[in-house]
C-alpha cells in the first residue's frame, strides 16, 4: 500500500502486465497503419509515460506531438475544457493517432474530436491506455485500447492523485476499504507499543494503549487514575468494568478515525465480549487479532531493561513482571481461542529487528485488505 496525500492505494496493475498491453496495441497500430507514417498525438500531461513505452514499441516510421488540455480539476467554471498546447502544425492530409492515458466520462475525448475536426486530417483515430468503458458516455467509439477497467479512481504511469504518483511504474488502485480494527495481543514486553505507533502511521489507524490511558490519569492523578494505580502497582488487572468504559470512551472520542489499533485490550474474555458487542452497536467489528509472540525470558529481560528508561513501576522488579504473565496466562491467553472460533486470530514472531517484524505484521494486515 501506499499513501497519496491523505489516501490510501493498493497495487493494482503490474509494470509487465501494462508493457504486453502497450506492446499488443502498438502491434495492431502498426499493421493497421503499415506503410504510412503517423502522427502520434500525447495528450499532456498523464499520457507521457504511456507514449514513452508505445514509441518503443512501435519501432516503425512515424511522427510524435503532444497536447494539452487542462485536466479534471482545470475545468473552467463553465465546464469547458480549455486547450493548453494546441495542435501540432502540417497535420493536413495526414492520419493522426491520439495516445491518451484514461478515458473515463469522455469529456477530453469530445474535446479533442472538437479540436481535431477544424483540421483535414485524412485520418482520426483514438487509443487509450486504460478505459473505463463502463462509464464512457460518447458517441466516438474509441478505436484502440490497452486495458479495460473499471470505474474505481487509479494513480501510477502518468495519472495522479492532485499530481503525486505519475512516476509510478505501476498502476495503483484507491483502497477504498473503511476501517481497519486491529487487536494488538501478547505478552507484556511483546512490542505490542512499539509496533502499533509503527502501523498507526502506515495505516493511519487510531492507536488506543488502555495501559497508556491508565498511566495519563496516573500522572493526572484522576479518580480513574488513583483507582486503577492500587491495580497497577502490583501487576494486577484492572477490574473489567473500569476498563471497559474507559475504552469506549476512547472509541467515541475519535469517532472520525480510520480504524483502531487496540494494544493491552481486550486482557479478559468478558472485555472481549464487550468490545464485541460495543463495535456492532457502532457498525464495527474486529477485524483481526494479531499476536506477537516472543518467550518468557526474552520479554523479562526487556521488561526490566525497559524499566530502567521508562520508570515504570510494574517493569521494575521480577516477581511483578512474573505476576503478570501469571494473569496473563490465566485471563488473557484464553482470547485466543474466542478469536480462533471467529477465525480472526493471527500468529507473528515477535523476536526480530522492530523492521522485520512491522513486515511480518503489515503482511497479514495487507491480506486482511485484499480479502
Ligand atoms: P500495559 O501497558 O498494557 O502493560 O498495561 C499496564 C497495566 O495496566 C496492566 O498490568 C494492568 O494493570 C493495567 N491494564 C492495562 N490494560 C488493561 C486491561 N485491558 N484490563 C485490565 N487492566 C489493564
Amino acid at each position: 500500500m501506499i499513501k497519496l496525500h491523505d489516501k490510501y492505494f493498493k497495487p493494482f496493475i503490474s509494470e509487465g502486465e501494462i508493457l504486453a498491453a502497450v506492446k499488443k496495441m502498438a502491434d495492431t497500430i502498426a499493421e493497421d497503419y503499415k506503410g504510412e507514417v503517423p502522427i502520434f498525438v500525447g495528450v499532456l500531461n498523464g499520457s507521457f509515460m504511456f507514449v514513452s513505452d508505445f514509441l518503443k514499441a512501435y519501432q516503425h516510421p512515424c511522427e510524435v506531438s503532444f497536447v494539452r488540455l487542462s485536466s479534471y480539476q482545470g475545468l473552467t467554471s463553465t465546464g469547458i475544457v480549455e486547450t493548453l498546447l494546441d495542435v501540432p502544425e502540417n497535420i493536413e492530409g495526414r492520419s493522426v493517432i491520439i495516445l491518451e492515458d484514461i478515458i473515463d466520462t469522455g469529456r477530453t475525448v469530445r474535446k479533442l474530436i472538437d479540436i481535431f475536426s477544424e483540421t483535414n486530417v485524412k485520418d482520426f483515430k483514438i487509443a487509450t491506455m486504460f478505459y473505463k468503458s463502463d462509464v464512457y458516455s460518447g458517441e466516438y467509439d474509441i478505436d484502440y485500447f490497452g486495458m479495460k477497467i473499471e470505474d474505481k479512481f487509479i494513480v501510477g504511469y502518468g495519472l495522479d492523485y492532485n499530481e503525486l504518483g505519475r512516476n509510478l511504474k505501476e498502476v495503483y488502485q484507491i483502497n477504498q476499504r473503511h476501517m481497519i480494527n486491529l487487536v494488538l495481543f501478547g505478552k507484556p514486553g511483546a512490542g505490542k507499543g512499539t509496533q502499533a505507533s509503527f502501523l498507526k502511521e502506515k495505516y493511519n489507524l487510531k492507536h488506543i494503549s488502555t495501559g497508556d490511558v491508565f498511566r495519563f490519569n496516573i500522572k493526572n492523578g484522576t479518580e480513574l487514575g488513583k483507582l486503577a494505580k492500587s491495580y497497577i502497582d502490583k501487576g494486577e488487572l484492572v477490574p473489567d468494568e473500569v476498563t471497559i468504559n474507559m475504552l469506549q470512551d476512547e472509541v467515541e472520542k475519535n469517532a472520525d478515525a480510520s480504524g483502531f489499533i487496540f494494544d493491552g485490550f481486550p486482557r479478559t474474555t468478558a472485555q472481549a465480549k464487550a468490545l464485541d458487542d460495543f463495535l456492532v452497536s457502532k457498525q464495527m467489528k474486529i477485524d483481526a487479532t494479531i499476536a506477537l509472540e516472543a518467550n518468557d525470558e526474552v520479554l523479562i529481560q526487556r521488561l526490566l531493561e525497559r524499566g530502567k528508561v521508562s520508570g515504570r513501576s510494574d517493569d521494575q522488579d521480577e516477581d511483578k513482571i512474573r505476576y503478570r504473565f501469571e494473569e496473563y496466562n490465566e485471563k488473557t491467553a484464553p482470547l485466543k481461542d474466542y478469536y480462533d472460533a471467529q477465525g480472526k486470530f493471527h500468529s507473528v514472531n515477535g523476536i526480530g529487528s522492530i523492521e522485520d517484524i512491522t513486515s511480518r505484521l503489515a503482511k497479514v494486515i495487507e491480506e486482511l485488505q485484499e480479502a
